[in-house]
Parts: C-alpha cells; structure tokens; sequence
C-alpha cells in the first residue's frame, strides 16, 4: 500500500501523538532532512537480517530516503534496528552486480565479460539440460540464507538431483533438528519464550544479537517485570551484557551444565511428575535385552502402540492411553520373561549419576558448583512455587476440558552458541529435556510453539535420492530433506556409500536434516563420493567467511584436473546481488536484485514469521524498479525451469507455467490442492491456509501492509502439543497430518534403531569403520562428551578455545558491507581477557599469531572484562579480501581484519584411515565453535597487517570503488 505524505502527516500513533518525521533542510552535503522526505512510502519487509521485521520505506523521485518500523507488523511492532534502517546503503551499495557475466580469465582473477540475460539463460539452460540427461546427481545446487527455500527446493526436486540444501547444516541445524525428534518444535521460527508470563529466563549459546528485535522487544517485557535472567555463555555481550546473571562458561561445555541442572532436579525432587505422564514417553516401557535386536527399543503390541505398566490395573495398556496410572521406575517382566523399565528409570539412572553431578560439570565447564546447584535452586522455586494461571478454558486430546491454562514460568532460548559444536545435538536435547522436566513446554509463562509448529515428533517425511530414485530427466519421487528413524532412511547404496555430495543422511551424518553446504566444495573437488558437473549457489559466500579453510576451499574451486586440464568443479553457476568474495570463482553470474527491488514471500512451508499466538505469513514487493540490468533470482530460477521444460513448470503446450515469474508463482502454485506458498486471502479472499489460488491475494497483502496474521483464539494459545481445539485446526490448514503423534520423545527410540545397526542388527548395517562411532553416538537419552577437536588436538599445545559472532549491527547482514554500518566496525580485533593478556604479555592493539592445527593467523588484540579466560573470540566477517564489496585496497577490512576461517579445518584430523567432516557425528552441523587455539605475541613487522595475505580481486567490470560514500549525493540535480 502505497501512503501519500499527506495521509501520514495526519497518521497518529497508537498513543495517539502525531508522528514527526526527521527535520530540517539540505545538510551540508546536500541531503535533504526536511520533514516529508517522501513523495510515497510503501510497506514492505525488512531483509537485512534474518528477522523479517516489517518496514516503511519512504521514496521520494523513486530514490530510498528513510526507512522505519511498521507499527502493526507482528514481528517488530514498529521496532526497528541499525541494520534495518542501513538498509538504504545496501540497496545503493556500489559493490552492486550490473549485468550478468561470463568469466574470461582463470577462476579467481576475477575477470569477466559482461553479457545479455538470454546469452546467460542459454549457457545456463545448456550446462544444466546436459547434467539432467545424463546424471542428475552432477548438479549440486546450494543456497545460503535465502527466505525461498521452498521454492528453490520445489526446482531442485523437479530437476531431480539429490544435492540440494540450504545453509542449515552450517548453521543450527543441531538446534532444529534435536528440537524436532524430541518436542516437535524448537526455538527461533518454531517458538519462543512467553515474554508475557515468564518469571526466570535461561539464555543459553545466544550471540550478541539473534533474531534481532523479536528478542530485544522480549527482553524488554522481562526486564520491565522484572523477571530474572541468566545468561549462559563463554562472552558477556550483546543480550548477554544485560543479563542479571552472566555464567562465563567454557566454550562446548553447556551440556555438561544443563546435564547437572538435571540432576539437581531429579536429586531435589523438583520435575513435573504430572507433566511428564501426560505429554511425554516417560512411561513407556524399553526393553533390557542386551545383545538382542529389540534391546532398547520401546515395547508396543502387535499393532505397534507403545505401551505402559499400569499400576491400577497391573497389566501393560497403551501408553498414550487418557486415564493411565504409570509405573514410571524399577521394572516390568514382560511375558516372555524379559525385563523392561520405563523411559523415567532411565532417565534417573542417567542423570543422578555422578557423571551429571555440579562438581563433574565445575571440572568441565569451569562454573562453581555451588552456582549450579543455585541455578537449579532458583529454577525450581520459580516453576513450582511461582506458577502462572490464566483463566482460559481447554480441552485436551482426549476430549477432557480444563478450566484454566496453568503453567511453570521458567523459560528458555539456546543457539549457535551450543549448536554449533560437534556435541550439539545431545546438549540442545538436553535443553529441551530440562524444559520438559519442568513442565514448561507451551505453557504460560515457559516456551511457546509457533504456528505451523508442533509438529509430528519427529516429522514424518523422509529423505529422497537412494539409489534407484535419481534418474535422468526425471523428476526426484519426494523432498530432498527429511527425517530418517531406522538406517533404512539413510540415502546410501548396498556397500553404504553416500548418495549426496556432501554425504548428508549417510553413516557420516545420519539425521542431516538440512544437509551439510559446509562439505559441498571440499567433497565435489576431491570427487568424494564422486565427481559432479555443475555447482549452483544463491547467495552463499562460500569462498570467505562461510567456508571453513577458506585456502583450501580456494584451491577446490581452482584446481584442474592434471590430465584433462579441467576443472575438477567443471562448471559453476552463481546468483548475488553483490560482488562478494565468490563472485570471482564462478564462471557465470546471475546478477540478484536488492530486496527492495523484487517479490519475496516468506512461507508457512518455509520458515514463517508466525507468533504464538497467531499463524503469519508476509512478501515483499517490488518497490523500486532496479537501475542495473538485473534480475530476481526466483523469477530467473522459474525461468531456468522453463527452458529446461522441468515438470510443473511448464503447461502441456511447453509454455512456461509461470510468465509472470516469482509473483506468479506465489499467487499460483499449489504444493497440494488448495495449499500454496500464502496462507492469507485464498480462495475469494476469505480463506486462510486452504483455498484456490486467488489473482488478488498479492493485492490483499499489500494493502495490509506486507503481512496476513491469523490469530488464535485464547483457548489455543498454550498446550498446543495437546489441544484438541488447536490440533484439530492445525490438521484443517495442512500444518499437520490428522493422525500425527505429539508426545514428547525424552527417550528418542530412532537412535537405538541406529545403535542396534551398529551392533550388528538388522538389514542395513554401517560399514565396519563407522560402527565404534555410530554405536557410540546415537544414544537414546542425551549426554556430554568433549568437543572433537578437543580430543584429538593436543590441547597442551592448543590450550585456548576461539569463537565467533557477528556484531549487533551486522547480525545476519550476509550482503555484508554497508556504508553506513562499517563505520562503526571497520576492523576487527582478537578479544582476550583481561588475565589472559596479561599472562601472554599483550596489550589492546597489539599484534599476536593465532593459531590451530591447520594454521594461522596474524591480529590485533583487544582486551576487556567478560569473557570466559579460555576463551578468545572476534567478530566474524568483517574481514574482507581486498577487491571484494565495492571496497579499496587499503579499506582496514581488507588490511586489519581477519577471519578465523582460516583455522578452522572442514575435516577433523585422520583417525582410523579416515577423516570425518568437523561435523556433529547425529547431525553433520559444522562444528565451528571447537576450534582449540594457541595465541603468542606477534615480531614487530615493517608493515602492520593482518595475515595470511590474499592477492586482491579484480573489479570486473571497472566499477569505481569510492572511498566515500555520501548518500543522497546522487540524487541531486546535477550543477547548471
Ligand atoms: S535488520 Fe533484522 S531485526 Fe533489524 S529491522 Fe531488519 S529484519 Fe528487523
């Protein structure tokens, strides 16, 4: 919707103020800062971030002057960040593609020609069309945080290769993934804390500034009642620094932590006991039959249900029953005379265990015993003296009403900070078991699941792209991602050989549910598990700062193949809006716009922008017309699709299916009858979730400002895992099958399926190298282990831990240089301790060699309070390659700024005549926070500059590269 001025000089504000724009006149350098800098403003969402905040954008002569936070927008409620309002620098950022490219000199030289969109399209449309023919699986299409993986995963299963995914395996695939197997839901997208009621938050592993707004505005509410917080992690910043209680833990370590908080529970008797029995597997009983195939397996009758030992009536009934009295400890004789004990007794034998203790986790973790016993203390009081009571009726699963909505109000929120290690998935399980301990999950006060979450524990889709479903020109029968729960799931041939290039759902990584991007260039250029043609990426700086070993990543994208004098990567496809870092090491470029030029739609199949209380969707829309001779990646994949006549998007007669390209797509594509890619407006309008396509549903969107909200009644806000009120519609909209089970997996039984193949059970079975490994890893109850390289480093030599985050100005900003922004980072620096610099003998801005077994890097050190003295930390990709964003040789990114990449190894070191990926062994997330480090005092150098040193990229197309930007000189009138 566009606003005239004169309707906002009349808007008021909710408190009823008239709202002010910026004042004034012409500034010094002609910017104008009068009161109505805008001819039109238009409401569209924020791209800066991963947060998807809605904003307003004031235009005026078509140019971007001001953007500021749309007040209705569910997500920031007119909050608006540094990133969000520097949004206008990166839409006029000179490092902007022009035209699309065709690589001239070697990879890497940067050295292009510039072409017309049907020459790229043709070359595109030829290299593609040929792989298709002949073997699917050679294209390796990947994207980075890209908001249309919907989409592109929709044009990746039509073309039919298994390498798809998006940046999730570098990310926190460890979080989602443990999340979805044991609750359904996990944080972030999936659901967050109840700002509202909760009285005592644990953050645990969150960077400086996470889901950016969302959190700040929560916080916000905690703060202002004054609820306690605690923050969990090894640097006191950002949301950290604002926390009553800063719990300086060791990097790798939180499981270890969160494992004695459980014990202190179980040992003071402070768990819901009630809880437990209603939603989770506590009562079910596993079988103890060491060495059979069924050992450790739930018992469940021969029609499959689980079951329980009732107490009332002494005999096994189903254990999801509505009336059971459980037995939840010692054990049952089953009829065959075998043992079984319920998931409960496990849980205790687990945790009360010595290994779990306070004093165990302070050796490990560095954090007293005594605070953790506090901690634990603290929590328990405030769940279990402190309960929250809403006065809202419900009725539960089994049809029984209750008459008020009673929660814990013990919250918590967890990230990259634990996910990202190779122990990640057992310490985000961890998390969420102590959440479920507490009773805490989806009730007042404790976390929330957003809508389309819950969903079935775990999903019940299964990877695609075994052997026999990868066939030339053909589509793949299913989705590439998905959730296996027996090794039959894994995508390998009879010898156990991964099927995907980066080895996602195979022995190496079982549960890679957002595959494993991170592996795709070392793998395709060793041609391990074999070669491929074609690499595709959108919006992925692979070759910088979201590659581990960034130099051997370098030589993976250049090396040749010594007899064919080829490429071992033969082709490479890449799609950005800026010339990054990858640019150079693609051979055809497909120019992107900015997100203020083009469709967007952040789908409910996706990764939605719903709140607790309301299922949200939103777009984006074209609001400027691009100046360059570019174009929207989704619309050109819809048209790569069309020329490639792939199924779906063609009509019979071969025409493409979507002529009006993405906007096209989005108001017309159906995932199944009825179901499309907007949840608002289907039909004639008034459906939400399941309707025919509707021409104006674009229309509707745009009208109420970018976003549709479907808002629950209050007797679906809370137990949405067991509200039959809830569930039932959520089955009406598609969010999840009629029949899916929602009860929370403490004990995640699709591990021992996995354990027992190891131990030489069933018909798939891991080869004899990764038996030790998987049998060891895939244990049903989650626990702490050292960090891999921990172990396999000698730590004496890397005694320090090294970790990264994004500054709060930068977080999530991938398009990653922005005028405005790198004036306050223009440099990053190596942080220490303040005893630590002192024992290694440095001072702020001195020079030291960082460095890991693969290794090192040359930095300068800033010292400050409030990081853990083990730890050393920097921001990341702030760093630059001199030549890349539009910037000059001697801009301090390039000179002084670093990137840790460089340390961190892809694969651990050779155990066994193998080398795994530095990768969860569950999972396959990017194990980026084991990093194990030395630092030493840097020689006096002649020239102060951080190492090593990358030659600069060429500018291909002459592009000046201003060492000042001035923004808004270019919309003045040019001087008579
Ligand atoms: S940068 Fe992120 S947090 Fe900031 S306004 Fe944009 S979407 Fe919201």
């Amino acid at each position: 919707m566009s606003i005239t001025v004169q309707d906002r000089a009349t808007e008021k504000t909710r408190g009823g103020a008239l709202r002010s724009g910026p004042t004034g006149g012409m500034d010094a350098h002609g910017v104008d800062l009068s009161a109505n800098p805008a001819d039109r403003i238009e409401k569209t969402t924020c791209y800066m971030c991963a947060c998807r905040c809605g904003i307003n954008v004031y235009l005026k002569d078509d140019k971007v002057r001001y953007i500021e936070g749309n007040r209705d927008h569910p997500v920031n409620k007119g909050v608006l960040c540094g990133k969000g309002s520097a949004g206008i620098m990166q839409h006029y950022s000179p490092a902007r593609l022009k035209a699309p490219m065709i690589r001239v000199g070697p990879r890497g030289s940067g050295e292009f020609k510039e072409i017309s969109w049907e020459e790229a399209l043709k070359t595109a449309t030829g290299w593609l069309a040929k792989v298709r023919a002949d073997d699917p699986r050679k294209l390796a299409f990947f994207t980075g945080r890209d908001q249309s993986q919907s989409l592109t995963g929709w044009w990746a299963i039509k073309y039919g290769t298994p390498n798809y995914a998006a940046h999730g395996g570098f990310c926190s695939v460890n979080m989602a993934a443990a999340g979805l197997y044991t609750f359904g839901g996990s944080f972030w997208e999936f659901g967050e804390p109840d700002w509202e009621h909760a009285k005592y938050f644990v953050l645990f592993g969150v960077a400086e500034d996470h889901a950016s707004n969302p959190i700040k505005i929560g916080l916000g509410k905690l703060k202002a009642r004054g609820a306690k917080m605690v923050s969990v992690n090894p640097i006191r910043t950002g949301y950290n620094a604002i926390a009553d209680e800063w719990v300086g833990i060791r990097p790798g370590t939180d499981g270890a932590f969160v494992g004695a908080l459980i014990h202190e529970l179980l040992r003071t008797q402070r768990i819901d006991l009630d809880y437990l029995v209603r939603y989770t597997n506590a009562p079910w009983l596993v079988i103890e039959s060491p060495g059979a195939a069924d050992h450790g397996m739930f018992v469940r009758d021969e029609k499959g249900i689980a079951l329980a030992f009732d107490k009332l009536l002494g005999k096994l009934v189903p254990a999801e029953g509505p009336d059971v009295v459980p037995q939840l400890s010692g054990a049952v004789t089953l009829q065959d005379g075998r043992n079984a004990v319920p998931v409960f007794q496990k849980i205790a034998e687990r945790y009360l265990g010595d290994e779990y203790s306070p004093e165990r986790a302070e050796a490990e973790c560095g954090v007293p015993a005594e605070t953790t016993r506090r901690i634990a203390d603290e929590i328990a009081k405030v769940a279990f003296e402190q309960t929250v009571t809403l006065d809202i009726p419900w009725t539960d699963i089994h049809g029984r009403r209750h008459e008020k909505m009673v929660g814990r109000p013990v919250a918590m929120h967890a990230m990259r900070g634990i996910s990202a290690h190779s122990n990640g998935f057992h310490t985000c399980r961890l998390i969420h078991i102590l959440q479920i301990l507490l009773g805490s999950i989806d009730v007042p006060g404790g976390f929330r699941y957003k809508p389309p979450y819950p969903k079935e524990i775990p999903p019940r889709i299964k990877p695609t792209g075994k052997p026999g479903q990868v066939n030339a020109n053909e589509p793949l029968p299913g989705p590439h991602l998905g959730f296996p729960t027996a090794p039959g799931d894994l995508l390998i041939d009879a010898a156990g050989t991964p099927q995907r290039i980066d080895k996602a759902y195979s022995w190496d990584a079982p549960l890679a549910a957002h595959g494993m991007m991170h592996m795709v260039i070392a793998n395709a250029s060793r041609g391990d598990p074999y070669p491929i043609d074609t690499l595709f990426m959108y919006m992925a700086n692979m070759s910088w700062n979201s590659s581990m070993n960034v130099p051997d990543t370098l030589r993976g994208l250049t090396d040749k193949n010594p007899e064919t004098g080829e490429y071992k990567i033969p082709r490479i496809i890449y799609s950005d809006a800026f010339y990054s870092e990858m640019v150079p090491y693609a051979d055809l470029i497909l120019p992107d716009t900015t997100y203020l030029e083009r469709w967007d739609c952040i789908s409910i199949l996706d990764r939605p922008i719903s709140e607790p209380d309301a299922a949200c969707d939103s777009i984006r829309h074209p609001i400027v017309e691009p100046d360059r001779d570019v174009r929207p990646f989704q619309s050109v994949l819809l048209d790569l699709g069309a020329r490639l006549k792939l199924p779906g998007l063609v009509k019979e007669d071969g025409s493409p299916q979507f002529p009006g390209g993405y906007a096209d797509y989005i108001v017309n594509h159906e995932r199944a009858p009825g179901i499309g890619p907007l949840a608002g407006w289907r039909g004639n309008g008034d459906s939400f979730g399941k309707g025919a396509p509707n021409p104006d549903q674009l229309n509707r969107y745009i009208a109420n400002g970018g976003f549709h909200a479907h808002h629950l009644p209050p007797s679906q806000h809370y137990f949405k895992h067991a509200n039959k009120e809830y569930l039932d519609w959520a089955a009406s909209v598609g969010f999840r099958a009629a029949d899916a089970k929602m009860t929370f997996q403490l004990y995640c039984e699709p591990l021992q399926a996995f354990r027992l193949a190891a131990q030489g059970h069933g018909p798939v079975q891991p080869p004899e190298m990764h038996r030790q490994r998987i049998a060891t890893y895939f244990d049903p109850l989650p626990f702490w282990y050292q960090p891999f390289e921990g172990t396999m480093v000698d730590t004496a030599e890397f005694p320090m831990h090294a970790i990264t985050q994004r500054p709060m100005h930068m977080y999530h900003s991938w398009g990653s240089q922005n005028a405005w922004l790198r004036q306050i980072t223009g440099q990053n620096r190596l942080y220490l301790s303040r005893t630590r610099g002192k024992a290694l003998g440095v001072a702020d801005d001195d020079w030291v060699w960082i460095s890991s077994h693969l290794g090192r890097v040359r930095c300068q050190v800033r010292l400050m309070d409030g990081v853990n003295d083990l730890t050393a930390w920097t921001w990341n990709a702030i760093g630059k390659r001199r030549g890349a964003w539009g910037l000059s040789d001697d801009a301090p990114e390039a000179t002084r700024g670093f990137l840790l990449n460089h340390l961190i190894s892809e694969l651990l070191p050779e155990k066994g005549g193998y080398r795994y990926s530095n990768s969860d062994p569950i999972t396959g997330q990017a194990a980026w926070y084991d990093l194990r480090v030395k630092i030493e005092k840097a020689a006096p150098e002649a020239v102060e500059e951080s190492a090593p040193y990358f030659e600069p990229l060429a500018d291909p197309v002459g592009r000046p590269r201003p060492a000042v930007l001035n923004y808004g000189a270019a919309f003045k009138e040019p001087a008579e």
